[in-house]
């Protein structure tokens, strides 16, 4: 294997890159996120072109060895340059910097092979949802499966978010899914072979207002009825969990010790292959363009690849399950919202918890690499699917964060990047059978907080379509509840 550096900041090898290739990992975006080249101090500046040319020549596609998408600020930047930017001088949220696939445009790769002709179940989005149900379906002996996702594996919502797992919810039932997910994300490693960096430091909610600090104390005596551990602390309380917090405009917090955070991107890497080694077909850079009913019921999905016949096709696909649904003529009332996030340098460890201020809706954590990962959402976000990354929100952050913990004004942003919320008029998920279309499931309107449902939401699922039990979830957050008017109002929502 060869020792020769491809890129020098995150110590990956040419024989890194032949390891990635030979597991899989076809295009210059997945080779980045396997390897973590190009993902260091000089963000891709030196190792890029170098790195494009070895996959061309050794032997991937020519539309694989394409550059990847660059990310801004174009040189590290300290957090408190960025801080003394007036967000509101910079206008309300823009387009800005775009990106080259605007997410699904993906000219990296074309797949090679023919799709197989029919499934049982076709799964339409290859992000956390549909591959965490596809591998509870083989493992309960549902192997007839086909994942149909447009770009690579980490295209979606689920390779962009802030890898947070949380307890600390307001309602029952999602304090009991989030309950269950903690569990099995505990179990991943041993479960699926790969190392998900699980760290359970917590979450810390900061009030900035009396109005706030009600609400955590409402949500945070519910949690511990149903026996978490979590507490609610003064000011002086918060500080002695994080010492570096600057708690003058702090009224009250709640903390929870079990919380934490996961590195994302190998859950997709992990279901992918479970489901894979279990009989599982995962087509990536695979769009589906058209969904055929017959009957009342659906018979077969189109893709750019081809048809494929299936008894059941799942629709997956965040924030784009809208535009899947209308294929088949249903209408989801999902809509999408950017949300931006960044990373920084690499720190000595030194944060515990997720740190989140939910007035501003702020929130951030350390890595197990040492960076700072964090996002805001902005109230001005128009809906749609803008991916840019902008200005307004690098200043918005960094006067945020540095309020929070002065200490961190020095340390400089790497990068920035965006992905899509996917909003339901409750914040809460779209799952289980389609009014009027048998065969059509709908697994979607995850809002911020799919990455942390799915493990749990997956089983249930899996367990109603292989006949194993309905649990109450199936009802309580079907499509059907809003031609009701019954809404499943979830408020404790970040951003
Ligand atoms: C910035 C940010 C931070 C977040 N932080 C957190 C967090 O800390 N914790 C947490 O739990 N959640 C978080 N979330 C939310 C979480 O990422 C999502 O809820 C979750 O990843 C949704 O998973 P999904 O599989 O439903 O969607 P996605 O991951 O978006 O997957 C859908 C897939 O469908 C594919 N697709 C779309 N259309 C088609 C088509 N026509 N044909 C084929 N494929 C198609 C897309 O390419 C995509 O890969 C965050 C989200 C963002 C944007």
């Amino acid at each position: 294997m060869s020792k020769r550096i491809a890129c020098a900041c995150e110590d990956v090898t040419e024989g890194d890159l032949a390891a990635a290739a030979a597991l899989g990992f076809g295009d210059v975006e997945s080779v980045k996120r396997y390897t973590g080249f190009g993902t260091g101090f000089c963000q891709g500046k030196s190792c890029l072109a170098g790195v494009a040319d070895w996959l061309g020549v050794h032997g991937l596609p020519r539309e694989a060895a394409a550059p990847f998408t660059p990310r801004p600020p174009l040189a590290p930047v300290a957090l408190r340059e960025l801080a003394a930017l007036d967000p509101d001088s910079l206008g309300p949220p823009g387009p800005g910097v775009p990106e080259e696939d605007a997410i699904l445009g993906f000219p990296h790769r074309r797949p090679e092979g023919s799709l197989p002709e029919r499934c049982a179940v076709a799964i339409v989005g290859g992000g956390i949802m549909g591959l965490a149900l596809a591998y509870d379906l083989c493992r309960r002996g549902m192997t007839d499966v086909v994942v149909l996702e447009a770009g690579y594996l980490c295209a979606g919502a689920s390779g962009r978010n802030g890898g947070g797992v949380r307890t600390q919810w307001n309602t029952e039932t999602n304090i009991r899914l989030a309950r269950r997910s903690l569990a099995l994300c505990r179990g991943f490693a041993r479960e699926l072979g790969v190392n998900v960096w699980l760290r359970q430091g917590g979450y810390l909610f900061l009030a900035q207002s009396d109005a706030v600090a009600r609400r955590l104390e409402a949500s945070t005596e519910r949690q511990r009825r149903l026996g978490l551990a979590t507490t609610m602390l003064t000011a002086g309380g918060a500080r002695e969990v994080v010492p570096q917090l600057d708690d003058r405009r702090v009224v009250a917090a709640a903390f929870n010790p079990d919380d934490g955070v996961v590195f994302p991107w190998p859950f997709l890497w992990g279901y992918a292959a479970g489901a894979a080694r279990r009989g599982a077909h995962i087509e990536t850079f695979t769009r589906v363009t058209g969904v055929e009913i017959s009957g009342g019921r659906l018979r077969a999905v189109v893709t750019d690849r081809g048809r494929l016949a299936c008894d059941v096709l799942v629709n997956a696909a965040g924030a784009w399950s809208p535009r899947v649904a209308a294929l088949a003529g249903v209408k989801l009332p999902n809509l999408p919202y950017r949300h931006e996030i960044l990373v920084t340098e690499p720190l000595e460890s030194f944060l515990g918890p997720l740190v989140s201020v939910l007035d501003d809706g702020i929130y951030f954590s350390q890595s197990m690499r040492g960076e700072i990962v964090g996002g805001m959402g902005d109230r001005a976000e128009p809906p749609g699917f803008e991916v840019g990354s902008t200005l307004r929100f690098l200043a918005r952050f960094s006067r945020a964060i540095v309020d929070c913990l002065p200490v961190l004004g020095g340390v400089k942003v790497l990068r920035q990047w965006a992905g899509c919320y996917d909003v339901t008029p409750d914040n809460s998920p779209i799952l289980g059978e389609t009014p009027g279309v048998t065969g059509f499931l709908q697994m979607s309107g995850f809002v911020g907080h799919g990455f942390m449902m799915a493990p749990a939401v997956a089983e249930l699922m899996a367990d109603w379509m292989a006949g194993r039990g309905r649990d109450e979830i199936l009802d309580r957050f079907n499509l059907g509840r809003f031609a009701q008017g019954r809404l499943e109002r979830e408020d404790f929502i970040i951003g």
